[in-house]
Parts: C-alpha cells; sequence; structure tokens
C-alpha cells in the first residue's frame, strides 16, 4: 500500500506521481491535508485562502465522480502521516516536490518520520513546464543560470529536444482505499467551518473551469496576446494562475494547447518566467532571503498604508489597489506598476508589499511573488536596472488611453476627461518627477553597497 499526498498537484490526470503509482499496481490512501501552519491567520478567507479551498472541494468532487476516494484531515503533516504509517501497511510516500523554504523543511521532517519508520519517500518533480531537475545537467554549467535571457534560450531548446508530455494516467486508473482507520480519522477530523467550505460549489472550479478557460483563451486572445497583454482594462490574458498555482490544471496541458498556434511563442515565455522563479527557488540559495543581503536602512514605511488601502492620490495606482482588495486580481502590468511605485516612489521595503499580495492575491504563489517583487525593486539576479522606473500616470495613458480602468474602478473619477484622468490629484502623497530622482540616488546606493552576508 502506497501513501500520496496532494499538494500543489489539486487534479486527478496528468499527474507526474499518477504514472509512478500506475506502474505500482497497489492500492493506496489518497490525502489532501489541511496545514494549520497554512491556513491560520484569517488565510483561508483571504482571496488565495478561497482560491485553494475551491480548487480543493473541485478536487474532492472529482474523485468522488470517478468513484474513487480522497481523504481530508487537519493537522501537522507530519503528526498525520506518521499516524497513518502507524495504522496502515503503507511501504511508501509519495509526494510532487515543492522547493519554497516552508515546503522544504516540512519535506526534510517529513522525510525523516517516513525513513525513521522504515518505509520510502518518493519526491517528485511536477510543478515546472521542463524538468529543471534534469536541466542542469542538460545546460552542462556549473553554476545555475542568474539572469532570464540565457535561461530561455536554453531552456527553449531543452524543452524542443526533452519535453516530456502530459502523463496518461488518471485517477480511474488507480485504486484507491475507502477506509482509514479512526485512530487517524478522528483526531485529524477537519474543523467543522472548513469541511463545510470544502463542501461548497466544487464543480466549476479546478480542473474544469480552467480547461474551459485555457479553451476560450486559445480561440480567442492567443493570436493577439503579444500586442494586447498589457492592455489591462480589457482582460486579454488566460487568468489560469490561479489554477497553475495550485496545480488544477498543469503547465504542461497549457503548453499543449498552444503549441504551435500563432500568438503562442509570447506566451510560452511567460510559463518561461514562471519555470525561471521556480529554478530559482530549487538552485539559488539567496532567493528567498534577498533582503537580508542588501542594506536596505534607508527605506521606510511611512506612505505603505496609503499605498494599500489606494489613497495615494495617483489614480492608477489607487485603482489597481482598489481592484486587488475587493477581488484578488491584478494585472500583470499593474503588478509592475504598483510595485515599482511602492518600492522605488514611496521608497518603501518590497517585502511589504510582498506580504499585501501575499494576504490579496487570489494566485498567490510564494515563489512567483517574491520573483516579481525582486524584480520590480531591482533586487535578486536578474532584476529591473535600479533606474528603471515606471511613470505610474503615462503607464496608465500608454495601456489605456481612454482610463476605462481608472474609470471602473474609482468611478469618482469618471467624470474627467481622457487627458485629465491619468493625472496625480492635487493631494496625491508624492510628486511623481521629485519620487523619481530620490529613488534613483537611494537605489544607486543599495546597488553599489558590496552584499553583506547575513
Ligand atoms: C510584483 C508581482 C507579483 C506577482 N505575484 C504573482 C503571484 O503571486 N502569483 C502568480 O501566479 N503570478 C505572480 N506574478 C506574475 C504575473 O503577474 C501573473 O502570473 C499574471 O498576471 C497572471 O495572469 P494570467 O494567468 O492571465 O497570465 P498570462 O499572461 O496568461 O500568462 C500565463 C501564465 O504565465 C505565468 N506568468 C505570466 N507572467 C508571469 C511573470 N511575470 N512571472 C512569472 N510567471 C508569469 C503565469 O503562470 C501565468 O498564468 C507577479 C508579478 C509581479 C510583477
Amino acid at each position: 500500500m502506497y501513501l500520496f499526498i496532494h499538494r500543489k498537484d489539486l487534479r486527478v490526470a496528468d499527474l507526474r506521481a499518477f504514472d509512478y503509482l500506475r506502474s505500482k499496481d497497489a492500492e493506496g490512501i489518497h490525502l489532501l491535508i489541511i496545514d494549520p501552519a497554512l491556513t491560520a491567520q484569517g488565510r483561508l478567507t483571504s482571496h488565495s485562502g478561497r482560491n485553494f479551498v475551491g480548487q480543493a472541494a473541485s478536487l474532492l468532487h472529482s474523485y468522488a465522480k470517478a468513484g474513487k476516494e480522497l481523504h481530508v484531515l487537519y493537522g501537522d503533516p507530519v503528526h498525520v502521516t506518521e499516524a497513518l504509517l502507524q495504522s496502515h501497511p503503507i511501504d511508501e510516500v509519495v509526494v510532487h516536490a515543492d522547493y519554497t523554504p516552508y515546503a522544504r523543511s516540512r519535506d526534510e521532517r517529513l522525510q525523516q518520520t517516513v525513513h525513521r519508520l522504515g518505509r520510502r519517500w518518493i519526491s517528485i518533480a511536477d510543478a515546472p513546464l521542463a524538468d529543471l531537475e534534469a536541466f542542469p545537467a542538460y545546460t552542462g554549467r556549473s553554476e545555475p543560470y542568474k539572469v532570464f535571457t540565457p535561461f530561455y534560450r536554453m531552456w527553449s531548446s531543452f524543452i524542443m529536444q526533452s519535453y516530456n508530455p502530459m502523463g496518461i494516467t488518471t485517477i480511474h486508473d488507480l485504486n484507491t482505499v475507502r477506509e482509514i482507520s479512526g485512530r487517524v480519522a478522528v483526531p485529524f477530523a477537519l474543523p467543522e467551518q472548513i469541511a463545510s467550505a470544502l463542501g461548497g460549489t466544487a464543480a466549476v472550479e479546478g480542473s474544469v473551469k480552467s480547461a474551459l478557460l485555457l479553451d476560450r483563451f486559445v480561440r480567442e486572445h492567443l493570436a493577439a496576446y503579444a500586442a494586447s497583454r498589457d492592455a489591462f482594462a480589457e482582460g486579454h490574458t488566460s487568468g489560469l494562475s490561479r489554477f497553475l498555482n495550485t496545480g488544477a490544471i498543469s503547465a504542461r496541458q497549457a503548453y499543449e494547447a498552444t503549441e504551435g498556434l500563432p500568438g503562442a511563442e509570447t506566451w510560452l515565455r511567460q510559463l518561461a518566467w514562471r519555470d525561471f522563479y521556480l529554478y530559482q527557488a530549487m538552485y539559488h540559495e539567496d532567493y528567498f532571503r534577498y533582503e537580508h543581503l542588501s542594506d536596505l536602512s534607508a527605506l521606510t514605511d511611512k506612505h505603505f498604508g496609503a499605498w494599500a488601502s489606494g489613497a495615494t492620490g495617483i489614480p492608477i495606482i489607487d485603482a489597481a489597489m482598489t481592484q486587488l482588495n475587493r477581488t484578488g486580481e491584478l494585472p500583470n502590468r499593474l503588478r509592475m506598476v504598483t510595485a515599482m511605485f511602492l518600492t522605488k516612489n514611496l521608497l518603501c521595503p518590497f517585502t511589504l508589499g510582498e506580504q499585501h499580495f501575499r494576504l490579496n492575491l487570489s494566485d498567490y504563489d510564494n515563489t512567483l511573488n517574491r520573483g516579481g517583487w525582486l524584480w520590480c525593486s531591482s533586487l535578486g539576479y536578474d532584476a529591473a536596472p535600479y533606474f528603471r522606473i515606471m511613470n505610474p500616470a503615462t503607464q496608465s495613458q500608454t495601456h489605456d488611453p481612454v482610463g476605462s480602468y481608472i474609470r471602473r474602478w474609482l468611478p469618482h473619477l469618471a467624470h474627467l476627461s481622457d487627458k485629465e484622468i491619468h493625472q496625480p490629484l492635487s493631494g496625491a502623497i508624492v510628486d511623481l518627477k521629485a519620487s523619481r530622482a530620490r529613488a534613483i540616488d537611494v537605489y544607486r546606493s543599495i546597488a553599489k553597497q558590496p552584499i553583506v552576508q547575513a
């Protein structure tokens, strides 16, 4: 008997682990653990928490529809796993690899427990589009890439030569254990609130919805993606990130649906950025502790509250933060504009903005969010140069000339003309020109300072 634990792979087809499990030809316990460490402090009611619950409910629905069993338990993954290993004749524990700091330390503890109890621990790469565990050998480099463009060149040729297509195993091919011991089910039962949330509107989320979104994107928007992706008022991007991050859809499915079609190259480049950040999380120790390697003492949280609540007096910033706070959505261009504005014009440490996005984005992903914030704040290995500072008013004018995005989210400004609507209001908290000049000075000196080894 095996134990398979779902994490960022909330789907029932095209999982690398499923291909492996099928080859074992044994029955197994399929498990999803709701980990209090990840759901405490209101996280489950945040936009990303609600997204996760929706995808998890959909996963349960998919298992039930296939006549299979998914057990959902609540507790520290190490304790839950240990209890299961002590109560069932499980010979190996199978998971997909995860590379965030929390996931690494959790899996280290899990692995130790599994080995202490004399069972096998199998961790299989699944999240990236390319096999990033095999990639370093293909590149022949002793050091991992630090810069996107050469990474992308090599990654593209790796995909061309060694792409490993979607798996063919589905949950229908596996034999799931119906009942687990009361010695585990009872102490690790779900709290009532989570159990009822998981019983919600399951069928409409997850793999079904993401496949529909992908299909519509391919038919209606892929061909013009390069030209329209930054037109943030229109919403012509795929909207797949919140499904890719929970694993409700695989990057492989997204890739295979678009392969070779007009417009696919630019879109594939975005999936390559996703892989680039996952790669950094895998191979660059500093990726998650970059704030400790630069002297950020010149930065302050003075204007953070105004930024976070959409009260800066810069219309596009306030409109964007309003959309984010209300819906959990924010187009990529506006993530860049708001992040640069916070870190550069307002001279605020990127970690505060990163944290605000963590609590508010529906598609929050620790690795991709960090990559975006490092890039915008000119920190990390392949970041925007310190003197690159987007002017929010110009960005708004360029990508939404008639101001329909601002009118949508800030209706009290809807009466302004197409020209006026982008301009800072009279009470704006900073002057764009002066704050830009100051930011260049401050970030020049941050960039010049030798990295302080923590
Ligand atoms: C400051 C900042 C924070 C961000 N935080 C997150 C986050 O927490 N979670 C998240 O999924 N994305 C994050 N991004 C990346 C990007 O903004 C979103 O992935 C994108 O807006 C999602 O919309 P979409 O699915 O319609 O993308 P599409 O344009 O359709 O792109 C397809 C897929 O490619 C990937 N992708 C696209 N742009 C990027 C990018 N710049 N970096 C990495 N991967 C990308 C995503 O998986 C996306 O779903 C962040 C970007 C910035 C600048």
